[in-house]
């Protein structure tokens, strides 16, 4: 089993409750992938960090992480603006506790990867930084220019499915809801999000991640200790929209 997690965002106990339910699943052989920004937003950057590059197989950098670890790409100049309010605050906690060695092996990072014929980014292919693939229209802009037949990314915060028969004009898809399974048959070009670990968007609060064994896809979700989340959070003196939307799932 191959499992996909992105956007932990720093907090602990949405990706532990994962990681013990990839257990669940997969066993102790399970492949973890991870989509980048495993820092950012929350208060544990650092405990996170070491879990993500202990445990996954490969790990991209998203935008957050590249802003922590001082990248050109994820600057002020390429994005004004993208040091202030709760990303801003995230980005300054991390910054302030991750330490020297680990900011230098997030800088080994990139946004991209091809493992196992399978096309990952953090954003996109035209993008893999910044793009989202949210609308048909920028899931079919990045069906058009995948180069293999399944791809990977994160950074929405949403589980999303989209998928481009040879014969069609645009791609279709859309949200994955918790549980719900599909058998990837050849000849068709398809791309999803495993959704967000620590701070999911599609108003289910529940930690997400997915599992691809067999050619079938499953989108996933757990319970954790919001609460746990949302105490430290606060405790670390970060914007309390950060914790308050843990709950809201957005
Ligand atoms: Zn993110």
């Amino acid at each position: 089993m191959i499992a996909f997690i992105s956007d932990v965002h720093s907090n602990l106990a949405a990706l532990e409750a994962v990681l013990a339910d990839i257990h669940a699943v997969g066993g102790s052989d399970a492949r973890i992938w991870c989509l980048g920004d495993t820092v950012g937003y929350a208060a544990q950057p650092a405990e996170c960090l070491d879990l993500v590059l202990d445990r996954c197989e490969v790990v991209l950098a998203g935008n957050h992480d590249l802003a922590v670890s001082g990248d050109d790409r994820a600057s002020e100049d390429v994005v004004p603006g993208l040091f202030d309010g709760g990303p801003g605050a995230g980005i300054a906690l991390a910054r302030q506790v991750l330490g020297s060695e680990r900011i230098a092996r997030m800088q080994s990072l990139e946004p991209s990867a091809l493992l196992d014929n399978v096309e990952l980014h953090h954003g996109s292919d035209r993008d893999p930084i910044w793009e989202y693939v949210r609308t048909a229209e920028t899931a079919t802009a990045h069906l058009r220019a995948q180069q293999r037949e399944l791809g990977a990314v994160g950074h929405t915060h949403m589980p999303l499915l989209w998928e481009l028969p040879a014969a069609a004009e645009v791609a279709s898809g859309g949200l994955m809801p918790a549980g719900s399974s599909i058998l990837l048959e050849r000849g068709t070009a398809r791309v999803f999000n495993p959704g967000s670990v620590g701070q999911p968007r599609d108003r289910d609060p529940r930690a997400a991640w997915a599992s691809l064994e067999g050619g079938v896809l499953t989108f996933r979700r757990v319970d954790y200790d919001i609460a746990a989340a949302q105490a430290s959070i606060r405790a670390a003196g970060l914007p309390t929209e950060t914790a308050d939307r843990l709950e809201l799932g957005w």
